[in-house]
């Protein structure tokens, strides 16, 4: 059923400002454009559904690639615009645009091909995978292929000193007046709730943790209701931590790299059947990569912070120790509960927030 919820949910998507920010982020239009293309042989003369086509950037460039038909589905007033954009190019007769959501509109035959950007802030936020899924399983063909094909959620505790003396320190001198009871305040409203920024490969203290790994062609709906992973990082510096970042990537692997490269992967990797097994790809080198990750240039997904309300001195080596739970929040399935249990140096720590 269409919620309250998923109303304003579409309806933040009929604005400009939104559709503008994602076509403007270079890193995620081209990195899609490249996978278009680089599964041109796949896509050429088949059937492609666009789930959540928005401006019909997507759909129109499958139809350059040379597709049969591309529907291209939007339940946001969006779609409206993506129709003219279609007939503006002159390609009414291959990109077919549906104002509808996905669990509702009508497809009439199957599909060889489900492209969508359904990424939400720390992958998750958005819950739209759902309708990918729900897509998939109404449509695709066996042996079809979808992109991205797969996809990982990643955390990594995080020191920065800057951010937290610009923000708390702050307080301590305003005007040469001493404010720092607003400190407490300041350390409240900092992690509170988590905050979408950019940080550098610096802020981080050492090797990422995979918490999900996502097979676009196994995943569940079921399984995405609650994500828990336990995590042991051993920071590589003396330095307060501050709290963790979360980040992802997505890649573009399928079917079509396989004809014609000997090096990709083998004929059974490729196969539904194969579970939620990772694909493997014999060289890795092969992975067409969209990272958020904060070492590599900056998206407009930037990273999630959750920010302790207190830094924790941290020795070299020391461990940090716990897991993380997300859930789909219990009132709004868009938003995501984060619960965080770590221990450091002998305590204990257990922080919750939602991202809305
Ligand atoms: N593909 C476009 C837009 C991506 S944003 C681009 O790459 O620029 C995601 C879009 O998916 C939004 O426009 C949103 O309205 C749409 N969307 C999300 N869930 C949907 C659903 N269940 N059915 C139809 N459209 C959906």
């Amino acid at each position: 059923p269409c919620t309250d919820f998923d109303m304003a949910y579409f309806n933040s998507y009929s604005h400009l400002g939104i559709h503008q920010e994602m076509i403007k982020d270079r890193v995620r239009t081209e990195t899609y454009r490249d996978a278009i293309m680089r599964h041109q042989s796949f896509i050429a003369g088949k059937v492609v559904l666009d789930v959540g086509c928005g401006t019909g950037i997507l759909s129109i460039f499958c139809a350059q690639a040379g597709a049969k038909r591309v529907y291209a589905v939007d339940a946001s007033d969006i779609a409206l615009k993506a129709h003219d954009i279609v007939e503006a190019n002159n390609l009414s007769d291959v990109v077919v645009v549906l104002h509808g959501r996905v669990e509702d509109v009508e497809i009439d035959e199957e599909v060889d091909v489900i492209i969508s950007e359904w990424m939400g802030y720390m992958l998750l936020y958005e819950s739209m995978l759902g309708s990918v899924i729900t897509a998939r399983d109404r449509w695709l063909k066996p042996g079809g292929l979808i992109l991205p094909s797969n996809a990982s959620l990643y955390m990594a505790p995080v020191t920065h000193t800057d951010r937290y003396s610009e923000y708390i320190d702050f307080w301590r001198n305003v005007y040469g007046i001493n404010m720092s009871p607003m400190i407490s305040l300041a350390k409240q409203s900092a992690s509170e709730e988590p905050s979408v920024e950019t940080i550098t490969g610096e802020n981080i203290l050492t090797w990422p943790h995979e918490v999900k790994y996502i097979d676009s062609y196994s995943i569940t709906i079921h399984e995405l209701e609650t994500v828990t992973s336990s995590f042991k990082f051993n920071s590589m510096m003396r330095a307060p931590l501050h709290g963790f970042a979360f980040w992802f990537d997505v890649e573009f692997n399928g079917p079509a790299i396989k004809p014609n490269d000997s090096h990709s992967t083998s004929s059974t990797d490729n196969h539904l059947a194969n579970g939620s097994q990772r694909r493997k790809r014999t060289n890795p080198n092969d992975a067409l990569v969209l990272s958020t990750a904060p070492e590599n240039p900056p998206t407009h997904w930037q990273q999630t912070l959750i920010y302790f309300y207190e830094p924790i001195a941290l020795e070299q080596d020391q461990p940090i120790e716990g897991s993380v739970t997300l859930s789909q929040n219990k009132e709004n399935a868009r938003f995501i509960n984060i619960n965080l249990e770590y221990s450091v140096g002998g305590r204990s720590y257990v922080k919750q927030s939602v991202m809305k």
